[in-house]
């Protein structure tokens, strides 16, 4: 048997999930940060020479963001990625030093934030760059930067057909260092690769300015998400930007799956209540769901406003006791009930309603097919009500 060492993520201690005798909330997530070691070193090692850069938006994918980030630290990954400033700003405020982009637009009056928290700003126009390249002569620094390039996403970035503009205005610019240029796939999880490839043509064009000039590209030139590290080795370039792939999931049923991962993360319960509901009887608001027969029904506190999404009323399945059992009638905001028919279950018993016991699983992707969304939206739905345990083997 392993030994397992446990933490709490202490930044959710502000959050209504431990009671003040440090009893933790029956239903969390336990996330497995061998697991995370794990995908990270065969990503690393499929993308070699290129580096992996995590992508912790929104929550690290929901496992957790300064747990995560730490964690990728310690591996000793050279880059993290984030959406937004206040997601890097955590991490610094968090103790956090590696490198940290944040890649999506940024308002002129955030720009002293990022300076002042050495984050890596994302230029995605010349009067941005300009932007930031006064910001930081005033407060007498050097603002790390990289450049983005819109080959086809028409999300944000300077266009391809216009990218020669930025990329003189990066030479010009005094305070900046342009440590970076980079692009983003809208469809590099497809099955067709059609479109991606012409992304990357586009973006290589752009790159080939510097060779047209005899100026070395900025070092860390990275296109390649989840599906690019799947599918497109040429777009690996210096550095590829893992997201889904990392937490141990594909990015669509289509893409390729050349790297083998695993998930990392399990949403648990455990049954509050137990009771015996009579033939005829509906169960839950709206009484959608009713019983024709005497079965066993157990209450499990967890609900929508945990993110286990309400569009999974009377398709959702959970695992009680190694078995899988439907949730019945509509799944309300801190509660749902389980139909176990007339097997057995007891108060305190442990329910897996994401994840998988020994071998029966709920997968992310049965999750989100029942939901009707994607397996992003599951992850990053669970929220900040929901504890995080982060398990590790010790090794
Ligand atoms: C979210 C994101 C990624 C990671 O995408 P995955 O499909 O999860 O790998 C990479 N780059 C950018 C710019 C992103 O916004």
């Amino acid at each position: 048997m392993d030994n397992w060492v446990k933490c709490v993520d202490m930044a959710l201690l502000n959050e209504p999930t431990i009671s003040s005798n440090g009893v933790i909330r029956p239903t969390y997530l336990e996330v497995d940060l061998s697991c995370l070691a794990e995908n990270y070193r065969a990503l690393c090692d499929a993308v070699a020479p290129a580096k992996v850069m995590p992508i912790l938006k929104a929550n690290a994918y929901g496992h957790g963001l300064v747990a995560v980030a730490r964690h990728m630290a310690s591996l000793g990954a050279p880059y993290l990625g984030v959406a937004y400033l206040e997601e890097g700003i955590m991490l610094r405020e968090a103790g956090v030093t590696t490198p940290i982009l944040v890649m999506g637009g940024i308002l002129g009056n955030q720009t002293p934030l990022f300076l002042a928290h050495d984050l890596t700003l994302t230029a995605s126009s010349v009067e941005k760059l300009q932007q930031i390249d006064a910001a930081a002569r005033q407060m007498g620094v050097r603002a790390k930067v990289h450049l983005k390039i819109d080959t086809g996403m028409e999300r944000i970035g300077v266009h391809y057909y216009n990218a020669a503009s930025l990329l003189e205005a990066a030479l010009a610019c005094e305070h900046c260092e342009v440590e970076g240029i980079y692009s983003h796939f809208a469809n590099a999880d497809a099955a067709r690769l059609e479109s991606a490839y012409t992304q990357l043509g586009r973006f290589e064009e752009v790159l080939s300015f510097y060779e047209k000039r005899g100026l070395p590209p900025p070092p860390l030139r990275h296109m390649a998400n989840s599906g690019g590290i799947l599918q497109m080795p040429e777009s690996w370039f210096d550095m590829v930007r893992a997201g889904i792939l990392l937490y141990g999931h594909y990015p669509s049923a289509s893409a390729a799956r050349t790297v083998a991962v695993r998930p990392c993360l399990t949403w648990k319960s455990r049954v509050v209540y137990f009771k015996v509901v009579q033939p005829n009887h509906a169960v839950s608001y709206g009484s959608a769901w009713q019983t024709d027969h005497m079965v066993r029904v157990v209450t499990i506190p967890a609900g929508y406003g945990d993110g286990y999404f309400r569009r999974m009323s009377g398709r959702a399945q959970v695992i009680i006791r190694g078995k899988r059992y439907p949730v019945v009638g509509r799944i309300c905001m801190d509660q749902m009930m389980v139909n176990i028919e007339w097997d057995s279950a007891y108060n305190g018993d442990e329910v897996i309603l994401l994840g998988s016991v020994g071998d029966t699983a709920v997968t992310l992707e049965e999750m989100a097919e029942w939901a009707g969304t994607i397996p992003y939206e599951v992850l990053t739905n669970i929220n900040t009500r929901v504890p995080r345990i982060y398990v590790m083997r010790d090794t």
